[in-house]
């Protein structure tokens, strides 16, 4: 009998699928990488499994441990399927504004959300970063995996990401294109696939107008789990050749193009990458192989960026979107 002992062992290992439609135009191959068919709908179960690992192994983390992270997102859902596989308590710190569909999500795996208010500057005693400091001090045996600033991270995906698109394409990858966030997806996988072809491998980060990787003016965007305003200890910006900057009306065209038209029912930061993917392969002859990161599944976008009166409140036309898309 072939089978997992637990759903947390079958992390990674993800399949390359090409895009045929919304590519027309262009001669190269674009193949997705689908990060959503890890078991917690996402990349960061890759790291959150390495964290967890390493963690064990350093002494950081023993039996009847807590994990206290500060994380609203698809970080806390792989940090809880970890947990909840060897047995750690979970407590994870969450701003008010996300409160709603992605806490209950995080309850429903049996973590402890602690709700804190969103608009406080980071020293306040109340802030998102005091409160998990304070509880990763109080709580016996606690540890705070500090997902933007381990090692761990990034590491995760040049042990694993990187490696298998190097096999999956015959080690015929010429491109890869990845959105940023802490920066680990790219730093690690890009690194992994620079080492394995002497440099040759050009990686482009994906960036929504408005964060800090690509230059221009600093300024609020609504594609989740890309950008910052910060650099974070995990992104390398030595692995970056170059960047594409892509507006919210673009990234969000792009996505629901790809629920459409692919059938891969994905988040923003996939149609933001896949945006600066095709910006970039249509530039290329035929027997280049472009390599983007689709990092999450969509199903936590449905009342967000899939839904019209949403996008409309934030003022992104409907009817430019498609035409917005290549531009
Ligand atoms: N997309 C989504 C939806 C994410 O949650 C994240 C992680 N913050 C990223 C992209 C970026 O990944 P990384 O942190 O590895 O740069």
């Amino acid at each position: 009998m072939r089978y997992a002992s637990h759903i947390a062992d079958l992390v990674g290992g993800t399949p390359l699928v090409r895009l045929g439609h919304v590519t027309d135009g262009v001669a190269a191959t674009v193949l997705a990488k689908v990060e959503y068919l890890n078991p917690g709908g996402s990349a960061k179960d890759r790291i959150a499994r390495n964290i967890v690992d390493a963690a064990e192994r350093d002494g950081l983390l023993r039996p009847g441990g807590t994990i206290v992270e500060p994380t609203s997102g698809n970080t806390g859902v792989g940090l809880a399927l970890v947990a909840l596989q060897r047995g750690y308590r979970m407590v994870f710190v969450v701003p008010d504004k996300f409160t709603g569909e992605k806490t209950a999500v995080l309850r429903a795996y049996g973590a402890e959300v602690v709700e804190v208010p969103t608009n406080v500057p980071p020293e306040h005693p109340d802030s998102y970063y005091s409160v998990s400091d304070r509880l990763a001090r109080e709580i016996p045996g606690a540890f705070k995996p500090n997902q933007f600033a381990n090692p761990n991270g990034p590491r995760a995906h040049y042990e694993t990401t990187g490696p298998e698109i190097w096999r999956d394409t015959d080690g015929r990858v010429t491109h890869l294109v990845a959105g940023i966030g802490t920066g680990g997806t790219i730093s690690g996988t890009g690194r992994f696939l620079k080492d394995a072809t002497a440099e040759e491998v050009v990686v482009v980060g994906a960036d929504p107008e408005g964060s800090i990787y690509s230059g221009g003016p600093i300024h609020g965007y609504a594609v989740e789990g890309v950008g910052e305003d910060f650099y974070p200890d995990t992104f390398d910006p030595a692995v970056v050749d170059r960047y594409e900057r892509v507006s919210d009306a673009e990234s969000f065209a792009m996505t629901r193009r790809l629920a459409r038209e692919e059938g891969l029912l994905v988040g923003g930061s996939s149609g933001l990458a896949v945006v600066a993917a095709l910006r970039v392969a249509r530039h290329l002859p035929a027997d280049a192989v472009v390599v983007v990161i689709l990092p999450d599944h969509g199903r936590g976008y449905l009342t967000k960026l899939y839904d019209d009166a949403w996008l409309d409140a934030r003022g992104i036309p409907l009817d430019t979107l498609t035409e917005g898309a290549l531009s």
